[in-house]
């Protein structure tokens, strides 16, 4: 049984990151490898659920979540016409966020002040017995005793161990946006987020 394995994660987005930090917290030994020459993430906001909050709680990031976001009131889904999704009344232990996608990167980034190598592109993935080779486009190696592959909806690390599948469509599409923060506080100054169904029935 080794006690600290040396980790590879390939791509520095949101999983890779969150993954890095909490196999740290376990005491592994972890590099990243990222494609990009820098940081980068687009788009509006995401929504951290409770159970993604649990996981980073134990990561040790409450705290830094806390100071570029507020805590979510609640999530009511609605259809097209406007009508509540009815949904369990339970009331969460455990606090949900809604955060600006570049803020929450830049603060995983912060909290992982660890080694993220840029401008690494894994090209292939190999068995070397005692553990991964990953290779890079520009000819670097890197052994490992575990890879993950983080490196998103178009994963080389996924191709190159054998799964072929192609994400498919489901034909849904989702319009994404901010609105600031005031414009949603409802009494309290607490967040309220609706999904709308767009699906025309
Ligand atoms: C409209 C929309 C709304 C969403 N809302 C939510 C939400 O509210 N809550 C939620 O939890 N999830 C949400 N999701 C899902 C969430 O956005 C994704 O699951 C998440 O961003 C995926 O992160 P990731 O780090 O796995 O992948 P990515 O963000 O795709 O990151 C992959 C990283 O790997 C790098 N990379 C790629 N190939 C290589 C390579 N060969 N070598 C090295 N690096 C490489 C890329 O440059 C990138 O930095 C939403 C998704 C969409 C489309």
């Amino acid at each position: 049984m080794i006690d600290r394995l040396n980790i590879a994660i390939v791509g520095a987005g949101i999983g890779g990151l969150s993954a890095a930090l909490a196999l740290r917290a376990r005491g592994m030994n972890v590099t990243v490898f990222e494609e990009a020459q820098s940081p980068r993430e687009a788009g509006a906001g995401i929504s951290i659920p409770p159970n993604a909050a649990i996981l980073l709680k134990r990561a040790g990031l409450c705290e830094a979540i806390e100071k570029i976001t507020t805590r979510s009131q609640g999530l009511t889904l609605r259809t097209s016409r406007g009508e509540p999704v009815p949904r369990p009344s339970a009331t969460p232990t455990v606090p949900s966020y809604q955060i600006h996608r570049v803020e929450f990167l830049e603060m995983l980034l912060g909290a992982w002040a660890g080694t993220v190598r840029f401008g690494h592109r894994c090209v292939a993935v190999n068995d070397v017995g005692s553990g991964a080779r990953l290779t890079f486009a520009d000819g670097a190696v890197c052994d490992a005793d575990v890879v993950i592959g983080a490196d998103g909806i178009h994963s080389i690390v996924r191709r190159e161990i054998g799964l072929t599948a192609s994400p498919t469509s489901e034909g849904i599409v989702a319009y994404r946006g901010l609105v600031q923060t005031p414009k949603t506080v409802v009494g309290r100054r607490l967040a309220r987020l609706e999904h709308v169904d767009g699906r025309r029935s």
